[in-house]
C-alpha cells in the first residue's frame, strides 16, 4: 500500500506545486477565504466527494468514503487564511494582493489536504469507513475559524474518533515530519492595561499621581505572581510587548500609561487563576498607589493537547511511511494554534511537516516576509495523511 500511495503521490505532484502556487498568489485574509473556498469546493466536486460548503464561514467540508461502512470516521484538517504581510520572497509565484501574504504555509496545508483528497478517492476500495477533509477558513484571527466550526456541526454526523492536522515547519528539512504528544502549544490571551493618574510636572511628584511609576509596579509584581504561582512542569508566559502614554516627557508625568501584553499556559484552570492574579495585581496595586486602572484580558484560543495514543499511533504510521529517521520528536511551542479547539473535542493530533531547506536558503520563519517553503514537502504531505486516513480506519 506504501508503494501506491507513493506512486499517486508522485502523479499529483506537478498539479499539486501548481495549485499550492495559484493560491499562494492570490492569498485571501481571515473570514475573507471567499475564492479559496470556492476552489476547493470544485476540486473536490470535481472527485465526486460529496461537500457541505459554508460551515462556519467560508468552511468545506467533504465526506470520502471508503468501498464499505465500517462505522470509522477520521477528520483531516487543512486551514486556509493568508495574513496581512506584504512579501518579500521576489519569487515569480509570489503575492499578487498587495499587503496579504500565505507566511504561515495555510496555502501548502491546504494544497496538501486536496492531494489526500485525490489520493484516497483513486484507493477508494482498499479501504472502508469515512474521511472527513475539514478546509478550514480563519485560523489567524480570534475567534478562530475551527470555533465556529465545530459550533456549525463540523464533529457531528458523523463524529470522528480523531481529528489529524499538519502545520508547515521551517526548522525541519523538507521530507520529514514531527510530532509532540501531550502539551503541544499554549493557550493565549490578550491583556491590554490602562493606568489613570494624575499628570503634571516631573519636579512636582507630590503634586501627581505618578503613572509611569505606578505602572512599573504592576508589571514587575505581574511577573512576579505569575512566576511564583505557575506550576514550573506546566510552561507558562506572560510578556508585555507595549507600553506608550497620552503624553510625557523628561520632566512630564503623563495623565495615562497603556500597556499591552500576551499571557499563554498549558492548562485552562491555571489559565483562569492566573487571569484572576493579573487582575488583583493590577487593581491592588494600582490602587495602594492611589491610582486606577482599567484591564482588559482577551480570552484567545485554548492549549493544544495532543492525545498522546493518537499521536502514538500517527508517530507510528509516518514511521512506516517515511522511514524513522525522516521522524523527529518536537519540543513544546508557546505560539499558539485553533486546531487546540478540536483537541478539546476528540482525541486529536497537531504535527508538523517538515519544509526547509538550509542548501537552497530556505529557513524563514513563519510570518516573515521572506517565508517560503521546499515544495519537495508536496511528496509526503499529501500520501502521509493518506496512509494515517487509511490505517486509522482499519480500527484502533
Ligand atoms: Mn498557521
Amino acid at each position: 500500500m506504501i508503494q501506491k500511495i507513493k506512486e499517486l503521490s508522485q502523479e499529483i505532484l506537478a498539479d499539486s506545486i501548481e495549485l499550492r502556487r495559484h493560491l499562494h498568489m492570490h492569498p485571501e485574509l481571515s473570514f475573507e477565504e471567499k475564492e479559496t473556498s470556492a476552489l476547493v469546493a470544485s476540486k473536490l466536486e470535481a472527485m465526486d466527494i460529496p461537500i457541505k460548503t459554508n460551515v462556519g464561514g467560508y468552511g468545506v467540508v467533504g465526506e470520502l468514503k471508503g468501498h464499505k461502512d465500517n462505522g470509522q470516521v477520521i477528520a483531516l484538517r487543512a486551514d486556509m487564511d493568508a495574513l496581512p504581510i506584504e512579501e518579500m520572497t521576489n519569487q515569480p509565484y509570489a503575492s499578487k494582493v498587495k499587503g496579504v501574504m500565505h507566511a504561515c504555509g495555510h496555502d501548502v496545508h491546504t494544497t496538501s489536504l486536496l492531494g489526500t483528497a485525490r489520493i484516497l478517492n483513486e484507493m477508494r476500495s482498499e479501504f472502508e469507513g469515512t474521511v472527513k477533509l475539514i478546509f478550514q477558513p480563519a485560523e489567524e484571527r480570534l475567534p478562530g475559524g475551527a470555533s465556529l466550526m465545530i459550533k456549525d456541526g463540523v464533529l457531528d454526523t458523523p463524529r470522528p474518533s480523531a481529528v489529524v492536522g499538519q502545520h508547515v515547519h521551517p526548522p525541519l528539512a523538507a521530507g520529514k515530519v514531527g510530532f509532540r504528544p501531550g502539551m503541544y502549544m499554549a493557550s493565549t490571551d490578550e491583556i491590554f492595561l490602562t493606568v489613570k493618574g494624575k499628570g503634571g510636572h516631573g519636579a512636582l511628584p507630590h503634586a501627581c499621581i505618578d503613572t509611569t511609576l505606578v505602572t512599573s509596579h504592576i508589571l514587575v509584581a505581574m511577573q512576579q505572581v505569575i512566576s511564583r504561582r505557575a506550576d514550573p512542569t506546566k510552561p507558562t508566559v506572560l510578556t508585555f510587548g507595549k507600553i506608550a502614554s497620552d503624553g510625557g516627557s523628561t520632566n512630564v508625568i503623563p495623565e495615562t500609561v497603556y500597556v499591552e501584553g500576551t499571557f499563554r499556559a498549558m492548562d485552562e484552570k491555571w489559565r483562569d487563576k492566573a487571569h484572576q492574579y493579573i487582575k488583583d495585581v493590577a487593581h491592588y496595586t494600582a490602587k495602594s498607589m492611589g491610582a486606577e486602572v482599567e484591564l482588559e484580558i482577551v480570552r484567545g484560543y485554548p492549549f493544544l493537547y495532543n492525545d498522546p495514543a493518537t499521536t502514538a499511533q500517527m508517530t507510528d504510521f509516518a514511521k512506516e511511511f517515511l522511514g524513522p529517521e525522516n521522524v523527529v520528536e518536537l519540543p513544546i511551542q508557546m505560539t499558539a494554534e485553533d486546531f487546540a479547539y478540536y483537541t478539546k473535542e476528540v482525541p486529536s493530533c497537531f504535527y508538523r511537516l517538515g519544509v526547509g531547506n538550509i542548501e537552497r536558503g530556505i529557513k524563514s520563519q513563519l510570518h516573515s516576509p521572506t517565508f517560503d517553503v521546499d515544495e519537495d514537502c508536496f511528496k509526503v504531505s499529501s500520501g502521509l495523511m493518506a496512509y494515517m486516513a487509511i490505517n486509522r480506519l482499519k480500527g484502533m
